[in-house]
């Protein structure tokens, strides 16, 4: 993949992480986002993370000193230890283990289910919706990253289904630019919320149909569905820079007539090779929640 748009430098970096604490307190002082637009930024400046940053550098090391207390040593420990397992379970790109190491997956499930959030599991975050499992968020992002070395970030990236945003920050540390899209209104403005404080520079969150893509900031080097659907919407083919990469969750139909007529997921890979080839690559069974159209 050596298309440009894929390998800007623009070191990126959570600029602090705080953990979770009772609402109110969470949130003053934060900067507000967003405000009445649809679209919300949460943009405060952000030390750059040194590239080829290895887990263990500057990032947890400011996520430490940001952190208040022994909580912040446990939920350090404890995302140390789910990226050394992704590690185990295949996951090899230096940068996406950094990522999942660095982000506080705590914050973004209900207090609740905080004690689970650094399983490798789904949990529900409300309106029939799920936060996804690290392993599968670090495979999908390890394979639009396919080639690119720790040192070298994503291009401009789009995400369809924030959800509660996780994916989200965890693309912006590999990513020069994220954009991500939510078609259910309380989800989005709960993202904003959750990512309110770690101050993530270089992500814009959008309210409205991801199906639909958003031309106005097309071409994206990579576009990632955290939603399965039929096929992949056209408008999010068209908004893919030709050398750009896109993955999916799709269903596949077993064939009419055929024994099981369960409709099961699978991962698909496109990648774009001129204005008007496209190369899919089926990849394993998957399981995420439905790609809807229109907002609510
Ligand atoms: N990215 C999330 C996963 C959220 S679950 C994470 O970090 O774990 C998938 C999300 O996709 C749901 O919130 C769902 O509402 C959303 N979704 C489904 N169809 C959509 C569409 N057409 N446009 C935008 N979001 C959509």
């Amino acid at each position: 993949m050596n298309s440009p748009t894929r390998r800007p430098k623009f070191p990126l970096s959570l600029d602090a992480v705080v953990e979770r604490k009772p609402a109110p307190a969470r949130t003053a002082g934060m900067p507000a986002v967003g405000g009445a637009r649809t679209a919300a930024t949460s943009k405060v400046r952000a030390k750059p993370v040194a590239p080829a940053a290895v887990p263990g550098s500057a990032v947890e090391a400011r996520a430490t000193a940001a952190s208040a207390g022994g909580g912040g040593m446990a939920s350090e420990r404890a995302r140390g230890a789910l990226a050394a397992r992704l590690r185990a379970g295949g996951i090899r790109d230096e940068r996406v283990l950094l990522a999942i190491g660095a982000v506080p997956r705590h914050l973004f499930v209900d207090p609740g289910l905080a004690s689970q959030a650094y399983e490798d599991a789904a949990l529900p975050i409300g309106h029939q919706q799920t936060i996804s499992k690290p392993s599968v968020v670090a495979r999908m992002i390890e394979l639009l990253r396919d080639g690119l070395g720790a040192d070298q970030p994503l291009g401009r990236v789009l995400e369809i289904g924030t959800g509660c945003g996780y994916q989200a920050a965890v693309l912006s540390q590999v990513a020069a630019e994220v954009f991500s899209i939510e078609r259910i209104r309380p989800l989005h403005e709960q993202a904003k919320a959750n990512l309110r404080p770690l101050r993530v520079p270089n992500l814009r969150l959008h309210y409205g149909d991801g199906m639909l893509g958003l031309p106005q900031a097309a071409p994206f080097s990579a576009i990632i569905l955290a939603a399965a659907g039929m096929e992949v919407p056209q408008a999010l083919l068209e908004q893919l820079a030709v050398g750009g990469r896109l993955i999916a969750p799709v269903a596949v139909v077993p064939p009419a007539g055929g024994p099981g007529q369960t409709v099961t997921q699978q991962l698909l890979l496109i990648e774009r090779l001129n204005r008007h080839r496209f190369h899919r690559t089926a990849l394993e069974a998957v399981f995420f929640v439905p790609l809807k159209s229109g907002t609510i």
